[in-house]
């Protein structure tokens, strides 16, 4: 989620430790029925964040300068303004504060990433991918949770945290072990690895719950990690390490099966409609390609 101004700064911690994995698979976040009343950014999940809201929004302006160097906005109208309905339809039933401010880009390196106060990046070929709408809604759902859980807020904070007292990395990892992670501690890849495998763990967990919540198939995230098949393609690695990636999609999709087994059945779930076919078919005709950058 971070982007390349936060890599490279890190200083080198001692040697890394692999773990064997732990066995805790319950939900992060099991009180779904209180989202947006409840504050999921504290207590035993959440991170001391040592980034006030006014510092995180001045950062993500500094952040949207250097990125919008880098990407191309779409000139598409109709489409920038479906994938903004889509995503406050979201928002407005997630644990999202504040405003979300979405750029639709054409051709960028990821189908879709966030950085911090309530900015996001969603690109055309993610439109032109999904299947259908709940798929496309799982993505932006995705984007939503990593910014209502203010992972790039903790993660500038570890950052910080870690440079000011190196000793100190298994205090700030602390709240990323609670799930079986794979990477317990040691050296700043390890540490980065394991930040990124849980915030990935507890956003897509999240955004299955917003999906639930907004109506729509709780399932398209779920399946359209599927159509991804083995490649994690749907956005940077949260940490700063270069080397951070995702958990395996056999491993995020197993854990979103739990969720879904937690929330209850919905009786109209939105599975597709014909704007997002429209929107699909646009895609299509004005040639967004499918490959990656
Ligand atoms: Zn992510």
């Amino acid at each position: 989620m971070l982007g390349p101004p936060l890599r490279h700064t890190l200083l080198l911690l001692p040697t890394l430790i692999f773990a064997r994995p732990g066995p805790a698979l319950g939900q992060l976040h099991a009180d779904f029925l209180r989202i947006g009343a409840r504050d999921i950014n504290k207590g035993e999940f959440g991170f001391p964040n040592h980034l006030t809201p006014l510092k995180e929004y001045q950062q993500a302006l500094e952040m949207d300068v250097r990125i919008q160097r880098q990407v191309d906005k779409s000139g598409n109208a109709e489409l920038t303004g479906y994938v903004g309905r889509l995503a406050e339809q979201i928002q407005r039933r997630s644990d999202l504060k504040g405003p979300l401010w979405l750029r639709l880009t054409r051709s960028q390196e990821h189908l879709a990433f966030s950085t911090l106060a309530g900015r996001a990046y969603i690109d055309e070929k993610l439109v032109r991918i999904a299947e259908n709408e709940s798929q496309l809604a799982g993505a932006i759902a995705h984007e939503v949770a990593h910014l209502a859980a203010r992972h790039g807020a903790e993660n500038i904070s570890r950052m910080r945290l870690l440079d000011a007292n190196p000793s100190g990395f298994l205090t700030l990892l602390r709240p990323c072990l609670t799930i079986g992670n794979p990477f317990t501690s040691g050296g700043t890849d390890g540490f980065w690895q394991a930040v990124c495998y849980f915030n990935e763990i507890e956003a897509d967990e999240l955004a299955t719950q917003y999906l639930w919540n907004s109506g729509f198939d709780p399932e398209g995230l779920l399946n359209l990690l599927s159509v991804f098949q083995d490649h994690n393609w749907l956005d940077a690695p949260p940490g700063p390490s270069q080397t951070s990636s995702h958990p395996p999609i056999s491993v995020r999709q197993k854990r979103i099966r739990i969720q879904l087994k937690k929330l209850p059945g919905l009786e109209a779930a939105r599975l597709d409609s014909s704007d997002f076919q429209k929107a699909r078919e646009q895609t299509r005709a004005n040639g967004v390609p499918l490959s990656r950058k």
